[in-house]
């Protein structure tokens, strides 16, 4: 693949580019107030659809306009650069739904999903199933033409501002515990649901434990056959998984320029361990670049990301915790006294980096069997 643009695409880089200086709002990476940072958020959403930046690469029926994922990879690329709000994560959840549900739910759910009218969570993990996903003990039993849901999940991120949510739950108790899992379409604001937020080292409420008491959910808002919950969970983790993230390399670079800028005011940049250190940072973030292109040049062919995601999520992980560990070396004291505190908040906030999504023991697992390795 030829990385550089096209004529067709350096002028929509163009464009978008222009349109991001006016757009982006002033301030927003200083707003403190979490609730005030989640409703920008969700308006940065609505804004960005209607100028028709979301779901560009999804088919024109159902909201999006059938452009090739290279524009998407341009919109992270660019939003990186500006320093844009967070991307809305439209992608994988809906890639799940796009991929299983029947037509009528296809037209239901997702045009709202891009536009931001409804934002979603995924209820997988429970206390009892991260890793082992399939031991979850959350029950849909059938009756009649509703499932009636029981169980609680764990660290559902977003889970006390989504409108909906994306759960797994056992159908089958009998069955092998891979087969028993159907997948749900769940208003969160259904009888039955309670959410409670949790706070995380960063000191954010960014996930939740979610209670479910009796929930009644109508059949035909089942996703997929039942006991295909599975399948589904893994098609949804696979896209979480592969970034062809380049928006996080653009923060990343811009990320690493700070710590140098501070290695340099505090007179450290004439040591050997900073230079390496600075070295490796540079080194981890083209080879995750580099990943990520292969990544886009398969998707542009159309194959459905695999496995190999696995090894993105790895890397991403390890440049993003080594660079916020470096910064923390070169702060010292300052990053604990208040002095640096963004930086104490960002660095705990890279430490679940390599947990969220599949912990990195779990993506070495996936990538040992890729590679026919011995169990
Ligand atoms: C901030 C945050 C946000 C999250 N958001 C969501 C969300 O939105 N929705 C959702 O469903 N889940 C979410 N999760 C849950 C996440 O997917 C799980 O935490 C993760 O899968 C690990 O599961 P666990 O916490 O139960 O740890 P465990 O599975 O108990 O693992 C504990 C340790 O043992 C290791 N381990 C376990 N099994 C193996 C094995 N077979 N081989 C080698 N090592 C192993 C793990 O790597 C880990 O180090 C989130 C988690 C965090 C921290």
């Amino acid at each position: 693949m030829d990385y550089r643009d096209t004529p067709e695409e350096a002028e929509f880089r163009a464009s978008l580019r222009e349109w991001l200086a006016a757009a982006i709002p002033a301030g927003w990476d200083k707003i403190d107030d979490e609730e005030a940072a989640v409703r920008l958020r969700k308006e940065w959403h609505r804004t960005l659809y209607r100028a028709g930046y979301v779901g560009m690469s999804w088919p024109e029926e159902y909201g999006g306009r059938g452009l090739s994922p290279v524009y998407d990879a341009i919109l992270n690329e660019e939003c990186g650069n500006l320093n844009a709000p967070p991307l809305p994560s439209v992608g994988y959840i809906g890639r799940a739904v796009f991929t299983y549900a029947t037509e009528e739910q296809k037209r239901r759910f997702l045009p709202p999903l891009l536009s931001g009218e409804a934002s979603w969570c995924q209820g997988f993990s429970e206390p009892e199933a991260g890793s082992d996903l399939a031991s979850l003990r959350t029950t849909a039993r059938l009756d009649g033409d509703h499932y009636v849901v029981n169980g609680q999940k764990m660290w559902t991120s977003g889970g006390q501002y989504a409108d909906w949510c994306l759960l797994l739950a056992r159908t089958d108790p009998d069955a092998p515990k891979h087969k028993g899992i159907s997948a749900f379409l769940v208003s969160m604001t259904e009888p039955g649901v309670t959410c409670r937020p949790i706070v995380i080292a960063s000191g954010e409420a960014e996930t939740s434990e979610v209670f479910w008491d009796d929930v009644r959910i109508p059949v035909d808002q089942r996703l997929g056959a039942p006991g295909e919950g599975w399948r589904i969970a893994m098609t949804t983790v696979t896209y979480e998984r592969g970034p062809a993230d380049i928006g996080f390399i653009a923060n990343y670079r811009r990320t690493l320029r700070k710590v140098e800028a501070i290695a340099a005011e505090r007179g450290l940049l004439d040591r050997p361990e900073t230079r390496k250190a600075l070295a490796r940072a540079y080194v981890r973030g083209e080879v995750l670049r580099l990943n990520c292109m292969e990544q886009l040049s398969l998707r542009v062919s159309g194959r459905p990301p695999g496995p190999e995601g696995s090894v993105a999520k790895l890397l991403w992980a390890d440049a993003e915790q080594s660079l916020q560990h470096l910064a923390m070396d070169l702060l010292g004291a300052d990053e604990m006294t208040g002095v640096a505190a963004d930086w104490l908040s960002s660095y705990f906030t890279s430490r679940p980096v390599s947990v969220y999504g599949g912990s990195a023991q779990i993506q070495k697992n996936i990538i040992a069997r890729m590679l026919d390795m011995p169990r």
